[in-house]
């Protein structure tokens, strides 16, 4: 699934047990869950982001030299959070996203996990045939792209139409590398558990000089985000294309937040909205140079 290139490049520079851990974090594919209780289950089971290899540096902000080619809009707001209001100072925007509770989905010691912001990222979305709505959410899900797009700087290309499938269980269709895949999923599909409204997962390759870069990305969204949402603003409150915008961006390297108003808290609440670390985070995840 991966590059084989890369993994040989680094067969031939490093130690084997970092070899190990590389090759563990290549083939891990970390899965961030926008998970709620569905209307009739109990509030106690939600659950919480679950990565499937747990290693220490896993969601910590690390340093990479290549973090500074910032695409997106940043407020002085932003550059505060931030820390990089004052130029003279070197950028640190690490220590800053980490106090403000804003979570990389993937890092290692040579920086997170992001996509570089020299290529247009292509976004296409799949539909189970038996969903109603289709062009409405396909809409919905292009705005989101739009949104997500301006507050990281992150180019994305949306088909100018949708695909639909038989039936999504567990064999799903993998994204194109360079590409990010949205599929619409029944209420009742076996690829989401009960609890899980969306999920996202994200490949990731060490480059040469070790920066990890995202690849491609997987989005299932549940049916039952319709079913439990109504439409409502991007990023404003808990609605469906809040929900979207929660596993988008995930898809471009940020994980949760600890802050329960954070549209990337593991709960959308009812007062949801992007906070300025959110933003600071977006925008952040567009500053990775080629
Ligand atoms: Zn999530």
């Amino acid at each position: 699934m991966l590059h084989e290139m890369n993994l040989r490049y680094i067969v031939s520079v490093m130690s084997l047990r970092k070899l190990i851990y590389l090759s563990i974090l290549l083939v891990a594919v970390t899965i961030g869950f926008l998970s709620f209780s569905a209307a009739n289950a109990p509030n106690t089971t939600q659950n919480l982001t679950v990565h499937l290899e747990d290693t220490p540096l896993e969601n910590s902000w690390t340093k990479n030299l290549r973090d500074t080619n910032w695409r997106a809009y940043l407020s002085p707001e932003v550059k505060n959070t931030l820390n990089i209001e004052n130029t003279n100072a070197s950028l640190n925007p690490y220590i800053a996203l980490h106090n403000s509770g804003a979570t990389p989905m993937v890092s290692t010691e040579n920086g997170v996990a992001l996509w570089g912001n020299c290529r247009t990222i292509n976004v296409s979305t799949v539909f189970e045939s038996s969903l109603t709505q289709k062009n409405e959410l396909f809409d919905v899900v292009d705005g989101v792209a739009e949104v997500v797009s301006s507050y990281t700087g992150l180019q994305m290309s949306n088909s100018s139409n949708y695909k639909s499938l038989e039936k999504v269980h567990t064999n799903l269709p993998s994204p194109e590398k360079g590409s990010i895949l949205i599929i619409w999923v029944s209420r009742n599909s076996e690829a989401l558990s009960s609890q899980q409204l969306g999920t996202t997962e994200v490949w990731h390759t060490i480059e040469s000089d070790g920066t990890p870069t995202i690849t491609r990305a997987r989005i299932l969204l549940s049916e039952k985000i319709v079913e439990r949402y109504d439409t409502g603003l991007i990023g404003r409150d808990d609605n469906i294309e809040t929900a979207i915008m929660h596993e988008l961006v995930h898809a471009v390297g940020i994980g949760h937040s600890t802050h329960k108003n954070s549209f990337m808290h593991t709960e959308l609440a009812d007062e949801t909205f992007a906070t300025s670390a959110d933003i600071a985070a977006m925008a952040f995840a567009g500053s990775r140079s080629c």
